[in-house]
């Protein structure tokens, strides 16, 4: 038989879904896809690295799809994401690599839309489930939904669930699916506690970590000559030139990271410096002003910066040119993630010359020269960050989750949905990101309501 299915040919797919991913024009796997595929579809558990843009919701799309039985009207297939948003996406892609398939039924059961509507919905007998773990709980405690015909269950963008509070509910929902079932973990990122929930949820899985494979044209890189008297003064010129919302700034050396952050600070720049002397506490505050965009700028070496992974970097500059070209490529790597595109800015004098030669060799590639945007006039004010952070001084301890936060905001304290940023619950405090002009009101209107029932305790973390 002629194989026309391409990269995919060699996988234990049925006809009618090599032919649908040839219509969707998925010739060639991802990364992600090779790697996982052959594992996935052998029934074997799975830990994998990977992030949006990767490929990965076909992965376990296709698994739990090969897991299914239309005939059987009961819910097979469970895959729990962080948000809604991500939930109807991964719905929509399910439904879409199951349409040379009869009447797969996909329902997505997330918070915002009547319990009662889902309710009917569910009693009419869906295949897949997708939701985020608050509202799946809500359907297990109300018995509108059983999962014991689930054979496959899948947690994606786990670290964020976690970082959402969602913890205690994944492992009440995984010991309501039956024991005997294969389980797919998705991560961005290994944090300290993604190992603890694979751990005891999933059987010898087969770990696999993908890079994506970025489109060469994603990061724009550019280099600058400067004068080493003038660095500084280039950054500032760079940073108010391409005002990216949230740029990270590596330094060589952890003096240079201090240098630089006072100066900036001067200059009125919204700068915070990420080092490793700072305790946990410490970093995490740091870290959740940054990823939730109220710090425009993080200046780190790159062992600080070890392990660091946020979302939406539009900016990375080199401060310094590293003398290894691995850390240049992992430090420009950092931005234009998730299919964004990004800029990796490199400043070097005339001893760092050699330095990008040796760069350019080993990626067999240039990295083109600009010259530096003239200096702003003094009195430009530098770009404010568009959020800032509040401080809910309570936490997972508290049973608080990402829903609740929200609710209050937008419930009693009537907050529009979109004005609110990214929510990061942890042991003992939660820090959300809000626009930086209704921080202070919500602060205020936070600390006089409720969450929970409980009143809180909140405050604004510092603007600089
Ligand atoms: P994901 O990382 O799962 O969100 O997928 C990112 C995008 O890539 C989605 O729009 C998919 O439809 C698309 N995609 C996934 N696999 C392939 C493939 N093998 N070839 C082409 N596009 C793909």
């Amino acid at each position: 038989m002629q194989d026309n299915s391409g990269g995919f040919g060699g996988l234990p797919l049925k006809p009618s879904t090599l032919r649908t991913l040839i219509q969707l024009g998925y010739l060639e796997p991802t990364a992600v896809q090779a790697e996982g595929l052959p594992h996935a579809l052998a029934g074997k558990d799975l830990i994998a690295q990977a992030e949006t843009g990767s490929g990965k919701t076909a992965v376990f799309a296709l698994a739990l799809l090969a897991n299914l039985n239309q005939r059987r009207f009961a819910a097979q297939s469970l895959v729990l994401c962080p948000t809604r948003e991500l939930a109807d996406q991964v719905a929509a892609e399910i439904r879409r690599l199951a349409r040379g398939d009869e009447n797969v039924k996909v329902i997505v059961l997330c918070g915002g839309v009547p319990l009662r509507n889902q309710t009917s919905s569910l009693a009419h007998g869906a295949h897949v489930v997708v939701g985020t773990p608050g509202r799946i709980m809500d359907h297990l405690e109300r018995g509108s939904l059983r999962l014991d015909a689930v054979n496959t269950l899948v947690l994606d963008e786990a670290d964020r669930m976690l970082d959402m509070g969602f913890v205690d509910d994944m492992i009440r929902i995984a010991a309501a699916c039956p024991a005997e079932r294969q389980t797919l973990l998705f991560s961005a990122t290994y944090p300290e506690g993604i190992e603890k929930l694979a751990a005891r949820f999933l059987k010898n899985p087969v770990r696999i970590s993908a890079e994506v494979r970025r489109r060469d044209d994603a990061i724009d890189e550019r280099a600058y000559e400067v004068r080493e008297e003038n660095r500084f003064d280039a950054v500032a010129s760079l940073l108010t030139h391409f005002r990216p919302e949230s740029a990270l700034a590596f330094c060589n050396t952890r003096l240079r990271c201090r240098d630089l952050t006072e100066d900036l600070r001067r200059r009125g720049f919204s700068v915070l410096e990420l080092q490793g002397e700072l305790d946990q506490w410490e970093r995490e505050q740091v870290l959740a002003r940054f990823s939730g965009r109220s710090v425009g700028v993080l200046v780190a070496t790159d062992v600080a910066s070890r392990g660091l992974d946020i979302e939406r970097l539009e900016a990375v500059v080199n401060v310094d040119i590293s003398p290894d070209p691995e850390v240049y490529t992992h430090r420009v790597g950092r931005t234009a993630r998730a299919g964004e595109t990004g800029l990796a800015l490199s400043l070097f004098d005339a001893g760092e010359l050699a330095l990008i030669k040796r760069i350019e060799g080993y990626r067999s590639r240039e990295i083109p020269r600009f010259d530096l945007p003239a200096l702003p006039p003094t009195e430009t004010p530098p770009p404010m960050p568009p959020m800032a952070t509040l401080q809910i001084l309570s936490g997972r301890k508290d049973k608080i989750r990402a829903g609740d936060v929200l609710g209050a905001l937008t419930g009693d304290a009537g907050y529009a949905k979109e004005r609110i940023g990214r929510i990061k619950i942890s042991e003992s405090c939660v820090y959300v990101a809000v626009e930086r002009a209704m921080a202070e009101e919500a602060v205020r209107k936070l600390n006089e309501g409720r969450i929970k029932g409980k009143s809180v305790r909140v405050r604004l973390l510092g603007y600089s």
